[in-house]
């Protein structure tokens, strides 16, 4: 029987969380041509990412609010991408609890059913108790969920190209996860990488970061006197994407959730942002680390530039309590 900490789980354990209140809207972008038509973009969609919906916390009520934030914007976008940890936890829970997280999930699907969803699977949406037989064990049911036929894939829109990966793997010992490609997907984003036209800009997504600064801020990392940054809150094979993405000068972005706080990092030219949490603090009132509930939106455009904007969708006015 596997043991599971969760983050927030250990967090809860060092007595680290919430410690005041504060705001990340950022906006970031690769330099370009300032030509006119490239001043709009071709492109914009919403991030929403670590939604971790449950019943009883009022999760239900605040998606439904984050998703009007969006369809109320003026900034009207073309497509919604679902980070992961969509739901609260499966990895634990039983048959029934799991069934009443996905519950919550298709009332709220059922309220926009024309809205366009790009789904990405995250650590919390995989079943712990699944049978063993499925195809993709432990993804079989979020894979049903949102019709997905491999937990990875592919694809176009707008001249642009877009890349969801799986992060969430057995570790080398058999327990359960680390942040990594297993052999096949890693093998599939080569020949995927290969294939897109190389003056075709690439924005790639995944629930765990491969790379970034806030993991190693998430929790007291540095009590042991060295930093300590767990496989599982950034991806173990970073260096080896890192080189893969050199290979291919057309990766300009990769975007990813996870850790529920908002960063925008530049490395060998290739920008990596984290999308805070749709759920801020698991739905609690208080922000997480400085960070309030929100999702990304980002613009995107014909010459491979992008924009990424942190949107605070449920902060409370200053000085209201
Ligand atoms: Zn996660």
């Amino acid at each position: 029987m596997k043991t599971q900490i969760t983050r927030r789980k250990l967090l809860q354990a060092l007595g680290l969380g919430a410690i005041g209140a504060g705001a990340f809207p950022l906006a970031c972008a690769s330099p370009g041509t300032s030509e006119n038509k490239e001043k709009v973009p071709v492109l914009r969609f919403a991030h929403l990412t670590d939604m971790h919906v449950e019943p009883g916390i009022g999760a239900e009520e605040g998606v439904k609010k984050c998703i009007e934030h969006i369809l109320k914007s003026k900034k009207q976008v073309d497509f919604f991408v679902n980070g992961g940890d969509l739901i609260m936890d499966a990895l634990g829970k039983d048959k029934a609890e799991t069934e009443a997280q996905w519950a919550i999930w298709r009332s709220i699907r059922a309220a926009y059913p024309d809205l366009k969803f790009y789904h990405c699977i995250g650590n919390h949406d995989v079943w712990g108790k699944t049978p063993h037989e499925e195809k993709f064990s432990g993804k079989a049911w979020v894979m049903k969920e949102h019709g997905m036929e491999s937990p990875y894939y592919a694809f176009e829109s707008k001249g642009w190209h877009f890349i969801v990966l799986d992060s969430t793997h057995q570790k080398d010992d058999g327990t359960w996860y680390t942040a990594k490609l297993d052999t096949a997907q890693r093998t599939w984003l080569e020949q995927t990488l290969n294939k897109i036209p190389s003056d075709k800009p690439i924005l790639i997504i995944s629930h765990i970061p491969i790379l970034g600064a806030t993991p190693f801020l998430d929790g007291d990392n540095a009590q042991t006197g060295d930093w300590i940054v767990p496989g599982a809150w950034m991806h173990i094979d970073a260096k080896s994407l890192i080189n893969l993405f050199h290979q291919h000068p057309n990766v300009k972005v990769c975007i990813s959730g996870h850790i529920h706080l908002v960063e925008s990092l530049l490395y060998q030219n290739v920008h990596y942002h984290c999308s805070g949490a749709v759920s801020g603090n698991w739905w609690n009132d208080e922000p997480y680390e400085m960070t309030h509930k929100g999702y990304g939106l980002f613009e995107l455009f014909e010459d491979g530039r992008h924009t990424f904007e942190y949107v605070e969708y449920d902060k409370k006015p200053k000085g209201k309590l």
